[in-house]
C-alpha cells in the first residue's frame, strides 16, 4: 500500500500519477490511500464546503476542471448567479455540480454520517479507485495569524486572495481531533509515505498535527518522501513561497527539506534546482532531480513512477539527519 498526504491541487495532481502509476502497475493495482486535509473546511450557506478533499475526489475519478485544477469541469454558476441577483457577495466560488456534492455532504453529515464514510460514498459514487480519508471526522479550522489579527482560511485564501502576511497558523481544535483509525493502520502498512507537493504549512502541516501522525511517520517501515511544490524559488501556485519565507526558511527544495526536518527520508525537487541536491544530501535526505511540473496526465503518472522507484531504494530512518533536533526547534510556533 502506498499512503499519501494530500491537501489540494497540488495534492490532487500527485495523488493522481499515482493512481495512474499503480492501477497500470505489472504486478497488479496496490491499493492507495490519501489522507486529505480538511483544516480549509468550513461552513458557507449552511453547507459544508471541503475544498481539497472535493478538489482530489474530482480529480481522482476525472472530472477536475483542468484550466483551474479545483472544481467541476464544464460546471456552471446558476446558483452563484441568483445569489448574486439577491446582492450576495458570493465570493467562494461554487459551481452548480460542486454545490451538489456539498448539499448531499451536509445532508448526510446532518443525518449523522462521519465525513469519513460520507467521503467514501461520493468517492465510490464517482468510480474512485484509491480509498480517500479526511485526516479527521473532527473539526479542526486553520486559523491564518497576520500582523493584523487572525483570519479564517478562507477568508484569507479566496476572499482576500492570500495577499496579507502571514505571522502563524494555529490550527483551531486540533487538540480534540483525532485522526482516524484506517490513516495510522495504513501508514503501518505503507511501502511508501508520499508527502504530495501540497503547501507544506497549510495544506501537509494540519495533517501532521493530528495526533500521533507524527510518531506514526517516524515509526512506520516504510521511507518518507517528500515532492518540492517549490520550483525555482517560488511556488507553482498559491502561498507557500511567501509564507515559508515568513516563517525564516529558505524558498527552495532546501527550505522544503529544512522545514520537514527529521520527518524526511528523501525530497524530490525540480531539475532547475539540481544546485540543491548536495546541500539538501548534506541535511541527510536523499535527493532525487527530476522534472516535477505536472502539466497533463503523463507528467504526473511519470513523476509518480519515478517517485515510488526512488522511494524503493530509501530506508526508513537511516538518514543521519545532522541538523534534525535544531529544524524541530526552528519550526513555527503554532498558536
Ligand atoms: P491547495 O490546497 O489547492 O492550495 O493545494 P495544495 O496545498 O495541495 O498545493 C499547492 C501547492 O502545489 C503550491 O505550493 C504549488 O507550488 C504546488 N504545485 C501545484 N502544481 C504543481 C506541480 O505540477 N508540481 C509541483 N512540484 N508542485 C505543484
Ligand atoms: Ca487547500
Amino acid at each position: 500500500m502506498i499512503v499519501a498526504l494530500a491537501g489540494g491541487v497540488g495534492g490532487a495532481k500527485m495523488a493522481h500519477g499515482l493512481s495512474l502509476a499503480l492501477t497500470t502497475e505489472a504486478a497488479g493495482p496496490a491499493t492507495l490511500t490519501v489522507i486529505v486535509n480538511t483544516g480549509d473546511d468550513f461552513d458557507h450557506y449552511g453547507l459544508r464546503i471541503c475544498p481539497d478533499l472535493d478538489t482530489v475526489l474530482y480529480t481522482l475519478a476525472g472530472l477536475a476542471n483542468e484550466a483551474t485544477g479545483w472544481g467541476v469541469v464544464g460546471d456552471t454558476t446558476a446558483a452563484l448567479d441568483m445569489l448574486r441577483r439577491y446582492g450576495e457577495e458570493a465570493w467562494f466560488w461554487l459551481g452548480d455540480r460542486d454545490l451538489a456534492t456539498s448539499l448531499l455532504r451536509t445532508a448526510r453529515l446532518s443525518a449523522g454520517e462521519p465525513l469519513s464514510a460520507v467521503t467514501r460514498g461520493l468517492a465510490q459514487a464517482l468510480g474512485v479507485g484509491a480509498r480517500l480519508l479526511p485526516m479527521t471526522d473532527g473539526l479542526v479550522a486553520t486559523i491564518i495569524q497576520t500582523p493584523d489579527g487572525e483570519l479564517a482560511f478562507q477568508d484569507y485564501f479566496v476572499r482576500r486572495r492570500h495577499q496579507d502576511v502571514v505571522s502563524g497558523v494555529r490550527f483551531a481544535g486540533v487538540e480534540h481531533a483525532r485522526p482516524l483509525p484506517e490513516a495510522l493502520a495504513a501508514l503501518t502498512q505503507a511501502e511508501a509515505i508520499i508527502l504530495c507537493p501540497s503547501n507544506p504549512l497549510l495544506s501537509i502541516e494540519p495533517i501532521l498535527q493530528m495526533e500521533g501522525m507524527r510518531a506514526a511517520l517516524a515509526q512506520a517501515d516504510a521511507p518518507v518522501v517528500a515532492v518540492s511544490p517549490i520550483i525555482g524559488g517560488q511556488a507553482l501556485k498559491g502561498p507557500a513561497d511567501r509564507i515559508l519565507a515568513a516563517q525564516g526558511f529558505e524558498v527552495s527544495p532546501l527550505g522544503v527539506a529544512r522545514w520537514y526536518g527529521a520527518l524526511l527520508d528523501g525530497l524530490v525537487l525540480d531539475a532547475t534546482d539540481a544546485a540543491l541536491a548536495p546541500d539538501i544530501a548534506a541535511l541527510g535526505v536523499r535527493p532525487l532531480v527530476t522534472q516535477t511540473i505536472m502539466r497533463d496526465d503523463a507528467d504526473r503518472e511519470r513523476l509518480a513512477r519515478e517517485t515510488l522507484a526512488f522511494a524503493a531504494t530509501l530506508a526508513h530512518g537511516q538518514a543521519s539527519h545532522p541538523t534534525g533536533a535544531a529544524e524541530d526547534d526552528a519550526r513555527m510556533k503554532q498558536g
